[in-house]
């Protein structure tokens, strides 16, 4: 299918709603696979006009279930709407709408985490990173479990310029839990700063751009759901690799509640802790009183910076690992006073 062809606005024709398409297909959730469905479609339709203009678009929908937000986009002129659903119980129900958007809708039974969405668009859709985005959008609501692992992978991919970003500046829009959209979106000092806040907004422009309310889904999730938007930047804000910017951040929050030298000081092996924690903290003009929460993406730019050139001068530096460190010498006073707070994402 040619990318530029002009394309006549869409709509699909008149179809069974999808409360009558979950009981047609007997589509019940499954609570293991936190399946909570969208079925009023003023709110899919919200989602899909805030990701942006699809005229054209080539998109992939990641869990379409029973086709909610699938119609959405389908009704947005899109050149192409390709979805991978990984429980094939839906797919009849997908199958349906194919047959009503002839040439529109491509459906793969398959999982988002193995997909190779990189290989399933024209290649003339690709455009240089530092040109505008390309027409090529991912779209997706799927259960938290997937979608928080799915993002840093993402943002991985982002760092690499492969996968969906092989295509150049492709954008997301994509729901989150509320907590986690949060921390998607934190700024320097607020409450929800975190690991992901960094990893993030050092590589996208990221925004909340609204909330749904638990109980519009079908069953009611727990929480409120976050829909959140990335564009990744021309140029990221730390120029290092994905796996260099991970290992600072993580060891900076390892102490949420402490002081940020605590932390980093897990970068470096016990013998050498204080003299390297310090001399990271001094090249990197970073204040060491200050929380881990309180550094902004540029404070973490320059020690991810000052850390490379450190690694660079001892090979041996990246490999090391605190926690292997910990376990051998059983050092129990360097594990963080709230597990769960600094295994947050
Ligand atoms: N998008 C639909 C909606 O908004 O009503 C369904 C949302 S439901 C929260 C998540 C959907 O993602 C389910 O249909 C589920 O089967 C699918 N899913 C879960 N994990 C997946 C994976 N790894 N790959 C593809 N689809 C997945």
């Amino acid at each position: 299918m040619a990318a530029s062809r002009t394309l006549t606005t869409f709509r699909l024709p008149p179809l069974p709603t999808i409360r009558e398409i979950i009981k047609l297909f007997r589509l019940q959730a499954v609570k293991q696979l936190s399946q909570n469905f969208l079925l009023d479609l003023k709110l899919t339709d919200k989602i899909v006009r805030k990701a942006g203009n699809l005229t054209n678009a080539y998109v992939y929908e990641v869990g379409p279930g029973p086709g909610g937000i699938t119609r959405s986009i389908l009704n947005a002129s899109v050149a192409e709407l390709l979805v991978v659903e990984k429980d094939s119980r839906f797919i009849p129900g997908l199958q349906m709408l194919s047959d009503a958007a002839p040439g529109k809708l491509r459906i793969v039974h398959g999982d988002v985490l193995t997909f190779k969405v990189e290989r399933a668009f024209p290649e003339s859709l690709k455009r240089q990173w530092e040109d505008d985005p390309p027409n090529v959008h991912i779209i997706g609501n799927l259960p938290f479990s997937v979608s928080t692992p799915l993002i840093i992978k993402w943002l991985e991919n982002v760092s690499q310029k492969d996968g969906p970003f092989a295509y150049g500046r492709t954008q997301m829009t994509l729901t989150f839990q509320q907590e986690v959209a949060e921390r998607l979106t934190a700024s320097t000092g607020s409450r929800q700063r975190s690991r992901l806040s960094v990893m993030a907004q050092h590589l996208c422009h990221v925004r909340h751009l609204f909330t749904i309310p638990g109980r519009a889904f079908v069953p009611k999730p727990q929480v409120d759901v976050g829909v959140v938007h990335f564009t990744p930047l021309v140029r990221p804000a730390i120029q290092q690799p994905f796996e260099l910017v991970e290992k600072v951040v993580q060891s900076a929050f390892h102490f949420r509640r402490k002081y940020c030298h605590r932390g980093l000081g897990m970068l470096f092996p016990e013998a050498q802790r204080l003299e390297s924690t310090e001399k990271l903290l001094q090249g990197a003009d970073v204040d060491p009183t200050l929380r881990p929460t309180q550094l902004s993406v540029s404070h973490f730019r320059s020690l991810c910076d000052v850390y490379r050139k450190m690694c660079d001068e001892d090979p041996h530096l990246f490999a090391y690992n605190f926690r292997e460190e910990c376990k051998r010498t059983k050092c129990k006073s360097q594990e963080p006073e709230d597990d769960r707070e600094s295994s947050r994402l």
